[in-house]
């Protein structure tokens, strides 16, 4: 039977529940045992599909295609385990489904209630979809005080009282601040962050406290007397220099030796952790460095672009450099002497994106990269982008654009109405609804013989996943293969474009889908491998 753990943060938001949770995920992986990773978020969004990536943070994309939160990113980063739509709920969903039901009329005329009805309804999401894993981590989004965040609370209170105690753990992330007047860490937040969760019939048994100092053994003592929980379950989650270090640091403080002690699992066999050790000494001891450009719209909210960053970083430990961003902003490009900002830079990367505004800045990046030889990377709106520019100025269509930004008698990239999805035909309607209608998740991928890009994967046929509602207008073949794009990889039915290249360019890969979700830390992505590879070479020139 699954074993359940239930994390939860209390005293203030950004803790790092994300990259605990992933964390004692892989120590648990490196013991042997299977696992998966949830995510619980209070917010009344059906999906963050449709959130700002300013104010929420990247989507980050599943294979079955569903929108998640970008912790979901972590645990596949940390753990391997590809995560699925099983994985991800929110308030909005779950109160949209029994929304639903209640208008179908399942419920028979009863009152709908938050309790049971909304709680059962999580209690069922929690245990869906589990096979043969030995520990479901469920981590709950928010802070603990948070009225969204009760029916949460409420539910996994239940749900523990049902499978068991001994087979349900309460794991509590706090934090403990350093008072500079006074030198001490202060325990008092923590107490009230228990208490607070005593107070919903919750009593945690072990706490992951964060802080940036070592935590003094009286206080670890006194936290444990406050809070009602063995002094070796008070965890020192101290700030490392790289999230890849977290594993290991949880492993030296005990933290799954305690877990599976509760659990009442063996605990003499030690995990292995070399390859945790291994890319933390690469990432600590470079043979190099290389700059990278990252010309995209939402640079003021770096989160927007988590996967991407921490790919970049994969890319670096392959090649053993350090990779520097320089994150600029798209509309900074749409200035006239802009393009200084790009010399010197050994890549330049357009990410993926929504809207016109900054367009033009992307295009003209695009086009420095080329004409200059300087490695290229666009991922989805960057492909899109490079190919705009490539019909511009090398395939004699100088209106070229995309019908995103308004209708257009030269939409080089267009809308797609209808895709192939295994064997069933998608269909949309331009003006339809704007959550969850985009071409979303795994998609197969042929890559032609010759190319750069089937050499940098050693496939014929490769999975990536989507998220876009446009597609470069296969229609424009002729012409911009006579602006020297290659089209590299293609749907299997050969109609939708989804790589493309330049042969006469060091390395100038665009691609429609997001590589980025796929990469980990202990098995970087091939793309940014390449990538990163071709920008040490160009390194090398200057
Ligand atoms: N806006 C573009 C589209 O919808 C690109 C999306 C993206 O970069 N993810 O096709």
């Amino acid at each position: 039977m699954t074993r359940f753990i239930f994390i939860t943060g209390g005293v203030v938001s950004s803790l790092g529940k994300g990259i605990a949770s992933s964390a004692l995920g892989a120590l648990l992986q490196a013991r042997g045992y299977k696992v998966r990773l949830r995510k619980l978020d209070p917010y009344l969004n059906v999906d963050p599909g449709t959130m700002s990536p300013t104010q929420h943070g990247e989507v980050y994309v599943t294979d079955d295609g569903a929108e998640t939160d970008l912790d979901l990113g972590h645990y596949e980063r940390f753990t391997g385990v590809a995560s699925r739509q099983s994985d991800s709920v929110s308030s909005g969903r779950i109160y949209s489904d029994v929304i639903a039901k209640e208008r179908r009329g399942d419920y028979l005329g009863g009152t709908v209630q938050v309790i049971p009805h909304v709680t059962d309804a999580i209690k069922e999401f929690i245990r869906a979809d589990l096979h043969d894993e030995d520990f479901c981590l469920c981590e709950i989004g928010g802070t603990v005080g948070d009225i969204e965040s009760l029916p949460f609370l409420e539910a996994i209170r239940q749900l523990r009282n049902e499978q068991g105690h001994e087979n349900c753990l309460f794991i509590h992330v706090t934090l403990l601040p350093y008072i500079k007047s006074a030198g001490e860490l202060k325990t008092k937040p923590t107490q009230h962050s228990v208490k607070e969760l005593l107070s919903v019939g919750i009593q945690p048994e072990i706490l992951l406290c964060r802080s940036e100092r070592p935590i003094p053994e009286g206080e670890r003592k006194k936290i444990g007397l406050f809070c009602n929980i063995k002094p070796e379950c008070v965890i020192e989650a101290l700030d490392v220099d790289t999230i890849y270090n977290v594993p290991v640091k949880y492993h030296e403080q005990g933290f799954d030796e305690q877990v599976l002690r509760y659990f009442g699992c063996p605990t003499d066999k030690k995990p292995n952790l070399t390859p945790w050790k291994n890319i933390v000494q690469r990432m600590r001891e470079p043979e190099g460095e290389v700059t990278i450009a990252i010309v995209g719209k939402y640079t003021s909210m770096l989160d927007s672009y988590k996967s991407l960053s921490e790919a970049l970083v994969h890319g670096g430990i392959a090649n053993n450099v350090r990779v520097n961003v320089n994150w600029l902003d798209s509309q900074v490009f749409e200035g006239a002497d802009a393009m200084h900002h790009l010399e010197g830079v050994n890549g330049i990367l357009v990410p993926g994106g929504f809207g016109e505004r900054g367009t033009e800045g992307k295009i003209r990046a695009a086009q420095f990269a080329r004409e200059k030889n300087i490695p290229y990377f666009g991922i989805c709106f960057g492909m899109q982008m490079a190919v705009i520019e490539a019909a511009r100025n090398l395939g004699g269509l100088p209106r070229a654009t995309s019908s995103e930004f308004g209708d257009s008698d030269c939409a080089v990239v267009g809308l797609m109405t209808e895709w192939v999805k295994g064997n069933q035909l998608e269909t949309r309607k331009s003006g339809g609804d704007m959550g969850g209608t985009m071409r979303l998740g795994a998609y197969a991928c042929d890559l032609a013989k010759d190319s750069k890009v089937h050499a940098i994967y050693s496939a014929d046929r490769i999975m990536e996943r989507h998220r876009h509602r446009y597609e470069v207008n296969i229609n424009y073949r002729a012409q911009l293969e006579k602006a020297g794009v290659v089209f590299a990889g293609m749907s299997p039915d050969g109609q939708l474009p989804e790589i493309i290249e330049r042969k006469d360019h060091p390395w100038f890969v665009g691609v429609q889908f997001h590589p980025e979700l796929k990469s980990k830390p202990l098995d970087p992505h091939p793309l940014f491998r390449g990538f990163i590879e071709a920008a040490v070479a160009q390194a090398r020139l200057v």
